[in-house]
């Protein structure tokens, strides 16, 4: 087992406390936890992880396109059912998902709203396809997690995510990059004003707390600003650069383009 792979992870090496104490957290609850310092390294530990000749289903995850992780799964040979990618036609994107969750898939890679100091992970989902994904149906699951999508406790992930994420993610993927305008009520403002339309997003919360009997869980703790999340008191300086790396890469479904 390589370095990269080792449970033995050598903390001494980690800067950030809150980092440590994730990784210290995960593993408690019995989930396999890595820590990659760049996203090199977290391309590195997902190939070691997933054998070449698997299948891999995906949920949408930005963080993952942004370390560009599926495309060095398949790459090497592997497949993946890389459903919610920006190009995919309609079509396309409604086959891959569907291939995404067959038994055939004994992988599946996602990534995680928010988590917790102490290692719960949660998150919010429209479909629910996404964090079904996680914890049913696939013998592994292989979640990314990046440093700024660590918060303190439950209060405050649901916190970020009801007044930040799921706001952020709506206006993002419509307002901002011109797709149809949702109806929603914080597509505009980005407040979030507990809609019940069908058009609400913030449909199915999940908090994993400890190892799904059925599912090996692999937590890739990312040492970088990916995906969407922060805390508002940080500089706005590098609260802009992960809006920006984010609205490069998220998906933008095909039938909410005008
Ligand atoms: S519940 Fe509705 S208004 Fe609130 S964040 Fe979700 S989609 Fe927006």
């Amino acid at each position: 087992m390589s370095a990269l792979l080792s449970q033995d992870i050598n903390y001494d090496a980690i800067k950030d406390p809150q980092i440590v104490t994730l990784l210290k957290g995960l593993k408690h609850r019995r989930f396999n936890a890595y820590y990659a310092p760049d996203a090199a390294a977290a391309r590195k530990i997902v190939l070691e992880l997933v054998p070449a000749d698997v299948k891999v289903g995906t949920g949408d995850s930005t963080s993952a396109t942004q370390l560009g992780i599926a495309d060095a799964l398949k790459e090497r040979g592997t497949v993946v059912y890389d459903a919610h990618r920006r190009g995919n036609s309609w079509d396309d994107t409604h086959r891959f998902s569907a291939l995404s969750y067959s038994p055939d898939c004994r992988y599946f890679l996602t990534g995680t709203n928010v988590v917790t100091q102490d290692g719960r992970l949660v998150n919010v989902d429209a479909v629910g396809n996404r964090v079904a994904g996680m914890f049913y149906g696939h013998e592994h699951s292989v979640l990314i997690i990046s440093r700024n999508k660590i918060v303190k406790d439950l209060d405050a992930a649901f916190h970020r995510i009801r007044t930040q994420i799921s706001p952020q993610h709506v206006k993002i993927r419509s307002t901002d990059l011109g797709g149809r305008p949702f109806k929603t009520g914080c597509v505009k403002t980005g407040v979030c004003v507990d809609c019940q339309g069908e058009d609400r997003t913030c449909n199915v919360f999940t908090v994993i707390e400890g190892k799904p009997k059925r599912t090996t869980v692999h937590v890739v703790v990312v040492d970088l600003d990916i995906g969407l999340g922060w805390d508002p008191s940080w500089p706005q300086e590098r609260i802009q650069k992960i809006i920006d790396g984010y609205k490069s890469l998220v998906w933008i479904p095909p039938q909410l383009k005008n």
